[in-house]
């Protein structure tokens, strides 16, 4: 391509809404425009980067055995009722009806499409497994869409679905397509981790996100450096030295100590001189199934994820206001402790390490010091409730865990059966009788992962490409454009780099090279060659790389050979 004819509108300014630096270099570097919020155009320099990701990903696919389908983005109401998510799915679903008022929606995924197809198709055992993929737009009308097109509303997803006849066939298919993903996110040549994720309602570590780690990574992630071990904070369960409850039974009784406006644990503790985690928060959740008090101490988070998982029911519990707080315990917030409090208490675990506590006195203004957990109050029930944090111990080999920020970029999810015996999806096993398909389903956002590449891979100047993203391999650019001699030495290595399928830039703008270098580093080219007087009378040419800083002269006669290996060399190691 030369730069004369490339549609790239860049920008000197960065997007005013833009809030993370891959939205800001995307717009700059003309490779997306915005339509509607969450509705995003790509541009031609875009659209290369973006068709490489999904080129990686057809190619790790079908490597995996898994075959390419198209699905409709317009998909029928009716499909969604039987699965039971035409009400479940909520407001990110895009309904509307057509003119013989029947209901439809764009899909955001396509379980229920993919379902329908196997019900009517698959018939014995024999034909199964199958994994079928496709690469397509997706609708999600997001309640925040933000950061470009990494939370749009429409996107472009890899979402494929796995069928077999049983759990081990699920648990085989689940792992190729584990081992697919981690090939692909390396040939995308991301930093990446995948991570163990809450499953819902499904249970069990059935679930996988492979998170990229970027500080703008809007999920937090546990890490430990010792074992690998990685999941979400929600999903990592926390390791209490203490088996049962301690109990400091040398702990005089407990007595009241007049605390006026100490209600948040930063005032209460430093106003009693203790630390943070000698003093036990009750909290109170409203839930499906009533309202509860949660037992935590005082340097420690619920997780309301982890507490759904015990309490039940459809929504998140969520702290009660404090109007409700006042009525179920008669107590104002930030006074409420367990001795005397006559409701449901859950404890998380972490509270069995303490002996003897401070809480709220259940008496406006006061606290109680002293406090011996199973002596002075018992708790109903004993969780793991609190979200994991810096420092704990790592659940797999005590190691300590640190928290870092990740981007989902995919998804692998075992099913089992929930669409196919919601849909009558069945096949006759080898006895003649009647089975439900066991059901995957993976996904992988395409804009979203070439987003997550420029947050892990940019500098002040611009983008800087990994070889396998990158929209243009090689940029070549003639310094003294009006000097014919240079324009045709330019030209000739630009004419035999793409005989060698390498994917180069001529740029042949009338431009001064301040400018040139300026709008190569913006676009994050990775090899830039440039011709001059200077070179061109040494029979060289200047190669610099985006990454790095230093220059090379490099004789023009073997100029392209060179850059074909160097640029093979680069997508080799990526795939290695
Ligand atoms: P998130 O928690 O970020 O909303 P999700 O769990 O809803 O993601 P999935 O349903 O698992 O996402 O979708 C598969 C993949 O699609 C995700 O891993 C992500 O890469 C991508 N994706 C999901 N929502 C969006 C979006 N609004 N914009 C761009 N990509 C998205
Ligand atoms: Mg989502």
């Amino acid at each position: 391509m030369k730069f004369s004819q490339l549609f790239m509108p860049t920008l000197r300014e960065d997007p005013a809404e833009a809030e993370v630096v891959s939205h800001k270099l995307m717009v700059r570097a003309g490779l997306i425009r915005k339509l509607a919020s969450g509705i995003y155009s790509w541009l031609p320099v875009g659209l290369r980067s973006l068709r490489k990701v999904e080129n990686i990903i057809r190619d790790e696919m079908n490597r995996a055995g898994a075959q390419e389908i198209l699905m409709p983005a317009v998909q029928p109401g009716d499909i969604w009722k039987e699965s039971g998510r035409w009400t479940a799915y909520g407001k990110e679903l895009l309904r509307f009806k057509d003119r013989h008022d029947h209901e439809y929606c764009l899909g955001p995924t396509h379980e229920e499409v993919v379902t329908d197809i196997m019900r009517r198709e698959i018939r014995s055992y024999r034909d199964l497994p199958v994994n079928l993929y496709q690469i397509q737009q997706k609708f999600r009308d997001e309640i925040r869409p933000r950061f470009g097109v990494m939370r749009g509303r429409e996107f472009g997803m890899k979402d494929a679905y796995s069928f077999d006849k049983d759990d081990p066939g699920a648990e085989t298919s689940y792992r190729a397509m584990f081992q697919a993903y981690i090939n692909i996110f390396k040939r995308c040549g991301l930093r990446f981790t995948p991570v163990e994720a809450d499953s819902g309602s499904i249970g069990g570590s059935f679930s996988h996100e492979f998170m990229v780690l970027a500080e703008t990574g809007e999920d937090a992630i546990v890490h430990c450096a010792s074992c690998g071990y990685a999941a979400n904070t929600e999903k990592a369960p926390f390791v209490c030295s203490a088996q049962t409850q301690a109990q400091d039974l040398d702990a005089p009784p407990y007595s009241k100590v007049l605390t006026p406006g100490m209600h948040t644990v930063e005032k209460a503790t430093k106003f009693l001189n203790i630390e943070a985690r000698e003093m036990l928060k009750t909290m109170i959740y409203k839930t499906d199934n009533g309202p509860v008090a949660v037992l935590i101490l005082g340097d420690r988070e619920v997780n309301a994820i982890k507490l759904k998982k015990v309490v039940g029911g459809e929504s998140d519990p969520e702290l009660a206001p404090p109007s409700m707080v006042q009525e179920v315990t008669g107590v104002p917030l930030g006074f409420i402790g367990p001795v005397g409090l006559n409701m449901p208490m859950l404890a998380d675990i972490g509270v069995r390490a303490l002996g003897r506590v401070a809480t709220g006195g259940n008496e406006p203004e006061y606290h109680i010091i002293n406090v011996v957990p199973g002596r002075d109050f018992s708790v109903t029930e004993y969780h793991d409730l609190s979200a994991a944090r810096p420092g704990d111990l790592c659940p797999q080999c005590q190691g300590t865990l640190t928290i870092a920020r990740g981007i989902e970029v995919g998804h692998v999810f075992k099913l089992g059966d929930k669409y196919s015996k919601a849909m009558g999806a069945t096949f006759l096993n080898a006895e003649g009788k009647k089975d439900p398909i066991i059901m995957g389903c993976y996904g992988i956002g395409i804009g979203r992962t070439v987003a997550a590449s420029i947050e892990q891979n940019h500098d002040e100047s611009g983008i800087i490409w990994p070889m396998p993203l990158a929209p243009f391999e090689v940029t070549v650019l003639p310094l003294q454009a009006q000097d014919p001699e240079i324009m045709a030495a330019a030209e000739k290595l630009y004419q035999d780099l793409l005989g060698l399928g390498v994917e180069a830039l001529l740029d042949d703008r009338d431009e001064r090279a301040g400018i040139k270098f300026k709008d190569a580093d913006l676009v994050g080219i990775p090899f830039r060659v440039s011709v001059s007087r200077k070179s061109l009378a040494a029979g060289q040419v200047e190669f610099k790389e985006r990454r790095s800083s230093e220059v090379r002269m490099i004789p023009l006669a073997e100029a392209a050979q060179t850059l074909l290996g160097w640029r093979n060399d680069q997508l080799a190691q990526a795939k290695a």
